[in-house]
């Protein structure tokens, strides 16, 4: 039993030509019977790492996983593969156990679910000690952590596996990996020489970026008019927050919810099967949302404010692009955020406050970066990474430096001028110009500095502002509101010609280069194809009720869109469809293409030709029938007769005849001089009282027209 049957497991379980980094040392690893550790990010496949052993090797795998609600959709995904698979909990009915109970007995089920109570309940040992177990996996094993925030008490008791089953390998996966934890794992589930294997915590296709906060509304239709359909989160501070941004996306048509811990369990479980279902495109949540939320196919999260700590930021993000392909992270930063927080974290106690608030700098830091944020992100995991990564806002468009001294003697100026009692967003006002409540109350429209920077636009002044923090030479009260203070460096620029360095961000691309280069990925053509295919996708996925990626991912979608297969071997080509997938969906899918690029062409040749009816003409004139016209046009047959109709009237040379006998022609006629219509047919139909159809009348109406012409 080797890497090679692992690899044709791979291939024909889950459509997948090569293992990933990581995989396959892991596999050789269980096959050799050998207990193992898995430390991977979420959406890393660690599934993978378990599921394949499992069908490798002879007898039964248990899987033991705490997240009941995943394992409904787990189970789901490896039957549609053609896995025999199925699971043991609590909310099952006794019958659905005892049947699941006697496929393990048949020897039929490859691979068991079960939650760590149902593991542990009475008689459930003497039920495994009957069967041929093959491996245990220990799904979230950081449960089994006293120090971790998902600790599970019943965990504990896992270790009994080996006192029980000391021959079977146990495999535990898990995406936390401090080193309290993992030393926890090792020792409280009796792991025997155990091999660890930590993979890289790097998300490499979630592109970052950063934004000011200032016109976040603005900003995020911007983002979503470029993603049309496509799923995603925005995190919020409040539940207030959740509630009115959905409302507000709503009202500009966007297809939008909102979830927060406010809500009663219900209401909770209804919007969230939405959106894993794709029936609601944007989830506006706090953080309550996502904890045990399987949804691979989420392509971008916002937050829409400040994280408390890079930890909450990476494992919010986190819940993006889990199937691998690319997804968007974008952060709005403010300082005004960062104040609220400041209220929220110093209500602790005090030796919290301390680590909270250094936390908190931490984020801010990387908010304001100005070097690649990825590599600012794994440096704080404690992970090396010492190239720039290439899909982050600061890898697309280095910032430049430059002598911002003039800049910075502006900024110094209005926070003296205003006796260091304003905030940022105030200044930027007063540099700007804007004339609003605050700065005309206060009289500072009468300022030197008044509309002394209205070249600059208020968000590079915000991060010029950001930057003079950092240097030193502003600080922020935050006990006083946030309002800016000089320091001594304030004195040294403004009086003693000490010079500032600034970095200066790249305007995002404009517009239509944007659109340009999005084209250049994904043509019209393939974009329409996409939304077909997607569309199909969720119809399949709400007939079977099981979520959309289950029937393909946003991936393999992807893949098909571009290769277009449209026989067997070549759909089994796309990655990440098996056997299985293709019987039950491979016709479905091919169809739906060939039927797309039918279309295609028939509209290319209407476009060449001037008009669609031209090419029935053609095909007419070839001696096809109305029938084998529309069946090989793809089109309808009574667009076909409208055709007809259309290319009498115009002149061509048609015979209605054999389609329209003259007295059908002559009740037609009466009909439309009685109801004095020839636009709509209804009132035609509804005199004639059914006597002749809908296709004959358009014909006649097409005779009546050119007769009268
Ligand atoms: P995790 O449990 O680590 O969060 P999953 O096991 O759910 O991750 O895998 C994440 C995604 O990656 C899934 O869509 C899975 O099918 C896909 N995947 C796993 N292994 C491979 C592979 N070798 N090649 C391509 N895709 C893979
Ligand atoms: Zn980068």
């Amino acid at each position: 039993m080797g890497v090679k049957e692992a690899r044709e497991v791979l291939k024909q379980f889950f459509g997948y030509d090569q293992f990933r980094p990581g995989q396959e040392d892991i596999i050789g690893n269980v096959l050799a019977k050998r207990d193992t550790v898995v430390l991977m990010p979420t959406g890393g496949g660690k599934s993978v790492c378990y599921q394949v052993p499992g069908l490798v090797l002879p007898g039964l795998c248990v899987v033991v996983s705490p997240l009941i609600a995943l394992m409904k959709d787990q189970v789901e995904a490896l039957l549609a593969n053609g896995v025999n698979a199925g699971y043991l909990n609590s909310s099952q009915a006794a019958k659905e156990q005892q049947l699941i109970e006697q496929q393990c007995f048949d020897g039929r089920l490859k691979m068991l679910y079960v939650s760590p109570e149902k593991l542990l309940s009475a008689g459930f040992f003497s039920f495994l000690k009957r069967l041929e177990i093959s491996l245990f996996a220990i799904d979230e094993a950081h449960c089994i952590s006293a120090w971790g925030h998902d600790f599970r008490p019943e965990y504990l008791q896992l270790k009994n596996l080996k006192l029980q089953f000391p021959e079977v390998p146990i495999i535990a996966l898990t995406a936390t990996a401090d080193r309290l934890t993992q030393k926890d794992i090792l020792t409280q589930l009796y792991l025997q020489n155990p091999r660890v294997f930590i993979s890289s915590f790097d998300r490499p296709n979630i592109h970052l970026q950063v934004q000011p906060g200032q016109k976040r509304m603005e900003a995020i239709l911007d983002f979503l008019e470029e993603r049309p359909f496509q799923p995603g989160i925005i995190y919020c501070l409040s539940r207030k927050a959740t509630e009115s941004l959905a409302a507000k996306l709503k009202e500009k048509g966007f297809n939008a919810d909102y979830y927060h811990a406010g809500l009663s369990a219900k209401d909770r479980d209804k919007v969230q099967e939405k959106f894993l279902q794709d029936n609601i495109q944007i989830m506006c949540a706090t953080i309550a949302f996502g904890m045990g939320i399987d949804k691979s196919n989420v392509r971008w999260v916002i937050h829409y404010n400040l994280p408390k700590n890079l930890e909450s930021y990476y494992q919010e993000i986190g819940r993006g692009g889990r199937d691998g392909a690319p997804a968007e992270a974008l952060l709005f930063y403010s300082l005004a955020d960062v104040m609220t927080l400041r209220d929220i974290v110093t209500q602790g106690d005090n030796k919290e406050q301390a680590l909270s608030l250094a936390k908190l700098d931490r984020m801010q830091q990387f908010a304001e970066s100005t070097s690649c944020r990825r590599k600012t992100l794994m440096h704080y995991f404690g992970e090396e990474f010492d190239r720039d990564c290439g899909n982050c806002d600061i890898c697309d468009n280095p910032p430049t430096s430059f002598n911002g001294t003039e800049l910075a003697q502006k900024i110094l100026s209005a926070v003296a001028r205003t006796k260091e009692t304003v905030a940022s967003a105030q200044v930027v006002d007063i540099l700007r110009g804007s004339r609003n409540q605050l700065t005309i109350s206060r009289g500072y429209d009468q300022l030197k500095t008044f509309g002394a920077g209205r070249e600059v636009p208020s968000q590079d002044w915000q991060r010029y502002i950001h930057q003079l923090i950092n240097q030193g030479i502003l600080e922020v009260a935050y006990d006083e509101h946030g309002a800016l203070k000089l320091t001594n460096a304030s004195q040294e620029v403004l009086f003693r010609g000490k010079k500032v360095e600034l970095v200066k961000f790249q305007a995002p691309l404009p517009k239509e280069e944007k659109e340009k280069r999005q084209k250049k990925s994904r043509s019209g053509v393939e974009n329409a194809l996409f939304e077909h295919l997607r569309q199909l996708r969720k119809q399949l996925a709400n007939e079977r009720n099981i979520p959309p990626y289950v029937v393909f991912t946003d991936n393999t979608l992807q893949e098909i869109v571009e290769q277009r297969p449209t026989n067997k071997p070549a759909f089994l080509a796309i990655s990440g469809v098996a056997q299985a997938k293709y019987e039950q969906y491979g016709e479905i899918f091919i169809n739906a293409i060939l039927s797309f690029l039918a279309q295609q062409a028939d509209q290319q040749q209407a476009r060449l030709k001037g008009t669609t009816h031209l090419v029935t003409y053609e095909l007419l004139r070839q001696g096809k029938t109305p029938e084998q016209i529309s069946e090989q046009r793809q089109v309808q047959l009574t667009t076909i007769y409208s055709h007809l109709a259309t290319l009498y009237q115009q002149g061509y040379e048609v015979d209605l005849k054999p389609y329209l006998a003259d007295w059908e022609y002559s009740r037609v006629r009466e009909a439309i001089l009685q109801t004095k219509q020839t636009a709509a047919m209804k009132p035609i139909f509804d005199y004639l009282e059914g006597e002749i159809d809908y296709m004959k009348i358009r014909l006649g109406i097409g005779r009546f027209n050119k007769e009268n012409s």
